[in-house]
């Protein structure tokens, strides 16, 4: 893996090619970028002098792809979400964004390059980044479902199943649905991790 194969954001290349002059990745950084940037657990054998701090501290500090994702059927629920979490990360500079259908992709894109912590999203407009490779979600560990049955009703079920193949598996997820139909919980059962507890 070269420096631009391990695709770094901006800043992080920056930092390497102009304040530190590095030509090219060592050879431990060009074997554990790629794995850390996976998400797999990794033994790296190597000494001092190798590389290997780097090897380790730059997939981990790269700030790319939101840690929290939720998903919601409609451009207003996204809307609102957002709106609260705004109230509460804003004061600890957490950054959360809302993306939605029904407008053009540019500022929203712009927005989700400079880096976002908290994802709200509409699972159409959220899988078109993805496949145009504008967002990643190798980084979310806690995840939601906001009013599920509605997003089943709304024909995203396909969607959903596509974007959360991307999300590592030793996620966090919490479901949230107003009814309880046969196709929720068959939702629920494919993607919520060990028994979930259930309220009411
Ligand atoms: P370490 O093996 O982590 O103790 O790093 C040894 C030294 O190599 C540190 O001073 C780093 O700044 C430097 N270094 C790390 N990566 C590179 C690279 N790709 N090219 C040249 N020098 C590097």
């Amino acid at each position: 893996t070269t420096f631009e194969e391990a695709r770094f954001p901006k800043y992080i290349m920056e930092t390497l090619v102009t304040c530190e002059n590095f030509v090219k990745p060592s050879a431990i950084q060009s074997q554990g970028w790629p794995v850390a940037l996976s998400g797999r657990d990794m033994v790296g054998i190597a000494e001092t002098g190798s590389g290997k701090t780097l090897s380790f501290l730059l997939p981990g500090i790269r700030g790319e792809g939101p840690i929290v994702l939720v998903m919601a059927p409609t451009r207003e629920l996204v809307n609102q979400i957002e709106q609260q979490c705004r109230k509460f990360a804003q004061p600890c500079k957490i950054s959360c964004l809302a993306i939605y259908g029904g407008v053009p992709k540019d500022s929203q894109q712009q927005k989700l390059q400079k880096g976002v912590e908290i994802l709200i999203a509409t699972p159409g407009r959220l899988l078109d980044f993805m496949e145009s490779g504008v967002i990643k979600l190798n980084k979310v560990t806690y995840l939601v479902l906001d009013e599920a049955d509605r997003m089943l009703d709304m024909g995203f079920e396909k969607h959903i199943r596509k974007i959360l193949s991307h999300v590592r598996p030793d996620r966090q997820t919490l479901l949230w649905s107003a009814t309880w139909p046969k196709e929720v919980e068959e939702l629920g059962r494919s993607y919520c991790n060990v028994l979930p507890v259930h309220i009411q």
